[in-house]
This record gives structure tokens, C-alpha cells and sequence, in this order.
């Protein structure tokens, strides 16, 4: 872009227009589209090193749809973002099933992030002194964390001894933020005083027990970030009506396909498509798209309760925020905005959020193969115009 149409933009040339032009000649490419977007670049600084332009994503909408949550209350429009044909319209089906049906009732469980450094300590003897000190001098090590941030506050540390390794998972209420950086920082300072007290090396303040971005059954059994859990009952007739199935199929086919088929694959995730509602939502709203990977891991059930159809997912590692990362980006903001989730006091509710989009993602895909109908969806919506 050059300097004429930066100007009728209202925008000064930056670091970032050079960079692109860099770019553009040593790779011979025209970067048009790369190049429009309506915001200084110092916006995104914290965000991205040599910054050329942005990806567009399309946003969509999902919904409406009834959240009876304890943070989220009412009817909401979700932004989505994609380029999955036929997912927004399949997650507003499962929602304007939810909706009919009363609206879904969610709550949030348990809200920590971790962080699990990984120590050297000489032998087991020394690990069970490390421990030892650790749990008699909790409040050294809180001082520590208190000493990186105002809204952190460490509230558990768990020790897992193996041979010379020390791995201790810390365990940290965050504030309104997903709390990545901040579990970091905390972690370091932490283990500081650990290191110093006792003799253990600190070997890496991410020991991999944590677990971030990686798929790891830990974070099913103890959590990290929020775990929330949505649920529905769906009247028989909506079933029938809206899904084209019935209670005993939608409940046979979530049995047999999300949990013997997901344990008979040795998934951690027992749902449908989890992954497809959470990066959608993730990219929308300005979290860290990588943690997809723990957010995926959500277990979906259907019962047959009185004749109508009861489904629940239960997500244990939701890792979102309402401020911090990527969600003061103009475009993520303002898509937090759209379902009242910007700024401080919001996390809880973003999370319940998530959770209603995925359990509705959930309800309609499984109708949709319970029917016999998933792959006529993708056909005419994913393909459209071929
Ligand atoms: P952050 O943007 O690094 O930190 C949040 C900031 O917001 C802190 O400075 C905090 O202040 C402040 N804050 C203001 N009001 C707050 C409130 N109401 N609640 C909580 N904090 C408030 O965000 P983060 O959530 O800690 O980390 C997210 C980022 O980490 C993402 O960009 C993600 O991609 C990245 N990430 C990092 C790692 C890593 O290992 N470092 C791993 C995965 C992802 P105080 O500090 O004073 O509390």
C-alpha cells in the first residue's frame, strides 16, 4: 500500500508498511489484501513480532441463543470466526434447539491456571526435602508471586517427585485474564525462592506438566483455566421437530460414536467436534487459537431422562480471558463487546460462553448424523457455488 492510500486512510507509513514492502520485493508478491486493515499496527505491538499486515478470517454469527449461566444471562448473538462452510449454520441449529428448549443452564466448576516448572534436585531424599520446605514456607513463595501481579494469586502447588526431576504444577487464580504470561512470570519468581532455600535447579519454568498446547490427560482430571460444564433438556417433540431424529438415536449415537468410538481411539476428547466452537470462538474473540488443543478436550453425554433428551458437555480446560493477550485488538474487542464480555469482570461469563457454543455445536452434529444428514449439510453449505 503506499503512501497516498495510508494518508486517505488517516494512517502515517510505519515499521510495518516498510516491513511489508521488504517482503513483498524478496518474495515477489503483491500484498493487497495483507495490507488492509483499519488500525495503527502499535495496536497489535505486544502481539506479534515483523508485523507485514493481517489475515482476515470471515466473522459470522451464532444464535440466538438462552444462556441460563450463572455469569451469562440471557439471549446471545456469538461471533464466530472460520472458513468451515456449514459450521455457524449447524451451531445456530443446535442453539435455536437449546432456545426452544428453555435455554441452557452452565457453570463454571473450578477456575486456575497452571504452570509446571520442572526442578534437579540430587536424588528422592532431596525431593522430599524440597517439598518439605515448600509446604512449610507457602507464604515465601506467595510473597514471590505477589511481587510479579496485582491479580494473580497462587492458590495451589502439587509435587510430583520422579528420580532426580522435581516437578511441582502451580496452580494460580488469574483475574480476568487467561494467565499464561502471568502464571509465567509468577512461576519464575516462585521457583526463585525455591532454588534458593533448598539447593533444587530449576530447570525450565515449563516442565511440561502444566499442560499447555499439548494434549495431555492431565488437564481432563485437574483442570486448567475454567472448567465449565453446559447443559439442556430437549423436549421430545424439539428433537423431532428441529433435529429430524429421536431421543433413542441421538443418545445411541452419541454413545456408541463419542464414547466407545473415542475411547476405542484412545482420544482425550469424547465429543463431536469441540475443536470446530472453540477455535471459531478463540480466533473471534481474541484468545490464544493454540489452546484449542486444551479446550478440545470435552466430554459430551446424552441420557434419555423422562421420554426427552438430556445432554451435557463438561469442558475442564478452558482457557480464555476477558482482558490481556489478544483481546484488545480492535476487531477481537469489538467482538467482545458484542456479547458484553469486554474488560475486567467478564472471564467467567466469556467462559460459559464458550461452553454453550460448543454444547450447541455438540446437539446439532450429532442430530445431524443421528439423521443421517451430516454430509447432505456439508455438500450444499461448505460447497456452496461449486
Ligand atoms: P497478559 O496480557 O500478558 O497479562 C494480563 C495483564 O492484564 C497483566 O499485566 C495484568 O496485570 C493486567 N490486568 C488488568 N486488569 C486485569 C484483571 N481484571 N484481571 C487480570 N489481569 C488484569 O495476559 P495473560 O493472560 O497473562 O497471558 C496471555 C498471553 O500469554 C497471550 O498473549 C498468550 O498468547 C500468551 N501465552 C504465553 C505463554 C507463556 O508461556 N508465557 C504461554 C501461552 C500463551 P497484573 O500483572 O498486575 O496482574
Amino acid at each position: 500500500m503506499d503512501n497516498k492510500a495510508l494518508k486517505n486512510r488517516g494512517m502515517e507509513r510505519s515499521d510495518v508498511d516498510e516491513r511489508r514492502e521488504a517482503v513483498s520485493e524478496l518474495t515477489e508478491t503483491e500484498f493487497d489484501a495483507i495490507a488492509s486493515y483499519p488500525f495503527e499496527p502499535s495496536a497489535a505491538k505486544a502481539n506479534i513480532e515483523n508485523m507485514i499486515g493481517v489475515i482476515q478470517v470471515p466473522l459470522g454469527f451464532a444464535g440466538p441463543v438462552m444462556v441460563n449461566g450463572d455469569h451469562a444471562q440471557g439471549p446471545f448473538l456469538i461471533p464466530m470466526a472460520t472458513t468451515e462452510g456449514a459450521l455457524v449454520a449447524s451451531v445456530s441449529r443446535g442453539m435455536s434447539v437449546i432456545t426452544a428448549s428453555g435455554g441452557t443452564r452452565v457453570k463454571v466448576f473450578s477456575d486456575a491456571m497452571s504452570r509446571a516448572p520442572v526442578f534437579r534436585v540430587r536424588g528422592i531424599d532431596h525431593a522430599e526435602e524440597v517439598i518439605r520446605w515448600a509446604n512449610e514456607h507457602p507464604g515465601a513463595i506467595e510473597a514471590a508471586v505477589m511481587s510479579t501481579t496485582s491479580h494473580g494469586t497462587l492458590t495451589q502447588m502439587e509435587f510430583f517427585p520422579n528420580g532426580r526431576s522435581l516437578h511441582v504444577r502451580f496452580s494460580f487464580g488469574t483475574g480476568d485474564a487467561m494467565g499464561m504470561n502471568m502464571s509465567t512470570i509468577a512461576s519464575e519468581a516462585a521457583c526463585k525462592v525455591i532454588a534458593e532455600n533448598t539447593g533444587a535447579e530449576l530447570v525450565s519454568v515449563s516442565g511440561n506438566m502444566c499442560t499447555d498446547k499439548k494434549p495431555a490427560a492431565i488437564n481432563s482430571i485437574l483442570g486448567r483455566g475454567k472448567t465449565v460444564v453446559a447443559e439442556v433438556t430437549i423436549p421430545a417433540d424439539i428433537v423431532e421437530s428441529k433435529l429430524h431424529t429421536t431421543v433413542q438415536a441421538f443418545v445411541e449415537t452419541n454413545t456408541r460414536k463419542n464414547l466407545i468410538g473415542s475411547a476405542m481411539a484412545g482420544s482425550l476428547g469424547f465429543n463431536a467436534h469441540a475443536a470446530n466452537m472453540v477455535a471459531a470462538f478463540y480466533i473471534a474473540t481474541g484468545q490464544d487459537p493454540a489452546q484449542v488443543v486444551e479446550g478440545s478436550n470435552a466430554m459430551t453425554v446424552a441420557e434419555e431422562v423422562d421420554g426427552d433428551l438430556y445432554v451435557s458437555v463438561r469442558m475442564p480446560s478452558v482457557e480464555v480471558g476477558s482482558v490481556g493477550g489478544g483481546t484488545k485488538l480492535p476487531a477481537q474487542s469489538e467482538a467482545l463487546e458484542m456479547i458484553g464480555c469486554k474488560g475486567a469482570g467478564k472471564a467467567l461469563k466469556l467462559a460459559e460462553l464458550v461452553a454453550a457454543t460448543v454444547l450447541a455445536g455438540e446437539i446439532s452434529t450429532i442430530g445431524a448424523q443421528a439423521a443421517g444428514h451430516l454430509g447432505k449439510a456439508h455438500s450444499e453449505l461448505g460447497r456452496a457455488g461449486k
